[in-house]
Formats: structure tokens, C-alpha cells, sequence
């Protein structure tokens, strides 16, 4: 097998051969993560201006503007079922209900295990 010497990186330090400099794995991280925080964000998925029409209808209709878990004044509109970019769900009506931000969020964190995967909840009846 023929001698391979270490190369110089451009980051100028000295690598063995065949190795990744640190660099390099460094550079691909940070590739990653720049891709990651790129990635589409729930206005993308669905929350558009669209939504945010159909949602302040559907919350003006008769007997939709209390929070169906706590009976204070809906801010927004929650799918029953979280539709996860499944248009279908997101658009059915019959799975949309009133509901506060505050309820929305507590909801939100209780199904952060995913739909199916339900977290434990701390002190849950
Ligand atoms: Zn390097
Ligand atoms: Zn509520």
C-alpha cells in the first residue's frame, strides 16, 4: 500500500489521510442546521391568509365563540384530529373547534409526543 502523507486543510491544520478535518464535519453541521431552521414553518403549511379568513368565519358562527375546554372567549380555531399537513383534516370542517390561546397551547404541548403517541400527562384524570 503505498504512503499516503497527511495533507494540509484549507483551515490550515495538518490531517491524517483518509481523515475529515474538524472542519469539515464543522461546515456540514452548520449546512445542516442553516437547512433545518429553513425548513417550512407552520404558516407554510397551511396558516396562511386563507386560513386565517376561514378560521375567523368559522369562529363567527353561532355557538362557536366559546372554548370548547374552557368556556372562555375562542380565540382561535384547533382540529380535533392535528392534521400534520394532511389538507383533508386541515380544511374538514367537522374537525375544527373554538378554542382560547391559552387551551391551544396547553393542547399543543400535551400532543408534542405526536398524533398516536399521546404524552403522559402530570396529574391527569
Ligand atoms: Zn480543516
Ligand atoms: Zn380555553
Amino acid at each position: 500500500m503505498p504512503f499516503h502523507a497527511p495533507y494540509i486543510c484549507g483551515c490550515g491544520k495538518k490531517v491524517p489521510h483518509g481523515v475529515k478535518c474538524e472542519c469539515a464535519i464543522k461546515r456540514k453541521r452548520d449546512y445542516d442546521r442553516y437547512y433545518d431552521a429553513r425548513r417550512p414553518t407552520s404558516s407554510q403549511r397551511g396558516y396562511t391568509d386563507k386560513w386565517r379568513a376561514a378560521s375567523k368565519a368559522f369562529l363567527a358562527e353561532p355557538g362557536h365563540q366559546t372554548c370548547v375546554s374552557c368556556g372562555k372567549l375562542a380565540m382561535m380555531v384547533d382540529h380535533r384530529i392535528p392534521a400534520k399537513g394532511d389538507m383533508g383534516l386541515f380544511w374538514d370542517k367537522s374537525n375544527w373547534q373554538p378554542m382560547c390561546g391559552r387551551c391551544n397551547r396547553s393542547k399543543n404541548a400535551r400532543q408534542e409526543g405526536g398524533f398516536g403517541h399521546p404524552v403522559r400527562t402530570q396529574g391527569g384524570q
